[in-house]
């Protein structure tokens, strides 16, 4: 049976009105849990405030665990040469080796996960991404909570604010035991979708300017059981056929030329991960799609576990080293690259990340190319920051125009559908996440506006926990 699908004329209800419990008063209220919220809560808690994270799953991480998003993008200036790639890298460059411009929670996870066995460090070998195991990721997470004196509730959807002056006062949560309410000084909206924001009146964009498609959702599956060293020979005998992630563009269309391959995408992708036998395949793509949609999400989640059929099957039948692998794992849900963008004081635009530009309120760093999954079918864009470089991104790009006590971090923060594609990366949710949750703690210390704190003081406080401003 196909899903449900949007009504034509649809008809509507009224629910009666509802109590709910107080479960916490907060100075700062971070809401999600994925790379952008885990920076905001440890930011604002080693900033001195009282912090609580609240996440609709069971778990921590986002895309990165929910949706088996791996590995970490690169956060180095450059890209290795393509002859010294594994099956690791990111993509083919010559520019040589560059550096790191994002440290502070960034670095405190990565040192993390490596001594908790669960991520390769980056290097030339792994193209500067960092593979890394998603059991492992949601552990480390907790610890790095559990240190910083984050308190936090799972199984808590975000689904209403209570207005007070200028913005949100608390936010309500729909849960197992009925609605719950945190309220708190300061919130941070790290739900990757900017519902809070949304709820609190913020202005918002979705999708690219022409027609409003934003990039394709993929359900991520990991495939174990793999043998990379016949497939690393096939690679080295086919060099036309595999540049470091992607390929294979040859037996793509035998498979899909046989009726047994129908994918929105016209080549393979996959990433090695900490498991030599095993890799994370990104490769399934769901269009014309909006992840802020039940209808679009439901046909997508769909769509997508009928591509992974296929892929399972070809990647046996059709790829060398892949004989006897299986699909171990697929994401909790689907992998949702876009959804709002927050209008906030400054919009981040793809002049900015190309042009490498500079801003007086930098909270955080990025150098990841523009990254454009095509949003109606097959291709995707990259455009690299120049080497060597790495753009800004300002604090006024967190705060939401027109509405108070509120901040956002991560995948919604205020930019254009191309700056989007550059920011969104993990790495970069982290460093805004983690200047979003210092912002949040010192306007609550101080009984201030987040428009009103001190740039400087965001910044000494970002400095002080080890953040990478570009000095
Ligand atoms: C298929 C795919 C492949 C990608 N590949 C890479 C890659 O290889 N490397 C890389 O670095 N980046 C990659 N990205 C980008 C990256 O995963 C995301 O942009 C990044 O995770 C954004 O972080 P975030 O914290 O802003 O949002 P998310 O990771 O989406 O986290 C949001 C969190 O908020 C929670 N949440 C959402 N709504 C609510 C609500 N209403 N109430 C309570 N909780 C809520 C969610 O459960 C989640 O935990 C990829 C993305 C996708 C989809």
């Amino acid at each position: 049976m196909p899903p449900l699908e949007r009504p034509d004329r649809p008809r509507d209800v009224t629910l009666a009105p509802r109590r709910a419990v107080v479960a916490a008063e907060a100075d700062v209220l971070v809401v999600g849990g994925g790379p952008a919220g885990l920076g905001a809560a440890v930011g604002a808690a080693r900033a001195g405030a009282r912090v609580v994270l609240a996440e609709r799953h069971g778990f921590l991480g986002g895309n990165a665990t929910a949706a088996l998003v791996m590995p970490l993008m690169s956060w180095h200036t450059q890209r290795p040469v393509f002859e010294r790639q594994g099956v690791n890298s990111l993509m083919p460059d010559d520019h040589g080796p560059g550096h790191p411009v994002i440290a502070g929670f960034v670095g405190d996870l990565l040192e993390r996960l490596v001594t908790n066995g669960g991520a390769i460090p980056p290097s030339l070998e792994t193209g500067f991404v960092v593979p890394f195991d998603p059991e492992v990721f949601k552990l480390t997470a907790l610890e790095l909570l559990d240190e910083a004196g984050v308190r936090f509730l799972f199984h808590a959807l975000a689904s209403d604010v209570l207005p007070g002056r200028g913005g949100p006062r608390g936010v309500v949560f729909e849960t197992k035991s009925g609605p719950v309410v945190v309220e708190a000084r300061v919130v941070v909206d790290a739900t990757g979708d900017g519902d809070v924001a949304a709820r609190a009146g913020a202005a918002f964009e979705v999708g690219r300017e022409d027609d409003g498609l934003v990039q394709p959702m993929t359900l991520m599956f990991r495939m174990a059981d793999f043998e990379r060293a016949a497939f690393e020979g096939y690679a080295r005998a086919h060099p036309d056929q595999w540049r470091a992630v992607h390929g294979l563009w040859d037996l793509v269309r035998a498979a899909a030329e046989a009726g047994e391959l129908d994918l929105a995408r016209e080549d393979i992708l996959f990433f090695g991960t900490p498991h030599p036998r095993e890799v994370a395949v990104n490769t399934t793509r769901v269009t014309r799609a909006l992840g802020i949609d039940v209808w679009d999400l439901t046909r997508a989640e769909w769509e997508a576990r009928r591509q992974l059929r296929q892929l399972g099957a070809f990647f046996r039948k059709y790829v060398p080293g892949f004989e006897a692998a299986y699909v171990v794992q697929s994401g909790v849900t689907i992998g949702v690259r876009e959804t709002r963008r927050v209008l906030g004081e400054y919009q981040l635009t793809a002049d900015d990340v190309l042009g490498a530009r500079r801003f007086e309120d930098v909270i955080a760093r990025g150098t990841y190319p523009v990254d454009i999954h095509n949003p109606a079918g097959k291709g995707t864009v990259l455009k690299r920051v120049p080497p060597g470089e790495a753009y800004d991104l300002p604090l006024r790009a967190l705060l939401p125009r027109g509405v108070d006590r509120l901040l956002v971090a991560g995948r919604c923060i205020s930019g254009t559908h191309e700056a989007h594609s550059s920011y969104r990366v993990m790495p970069i949710a982290m460093a805004t996440g983690q200047g979003a949750g210092v912002c949040a703690a010192l306007a609550a210390k101080a009984g201030r506006s987040p428009h009103e704190v001190d740039v400087a003081a965001v910044q000494g406080e970002l400095r002080r926990q080890g953040a990478n401003l570009g000095d």
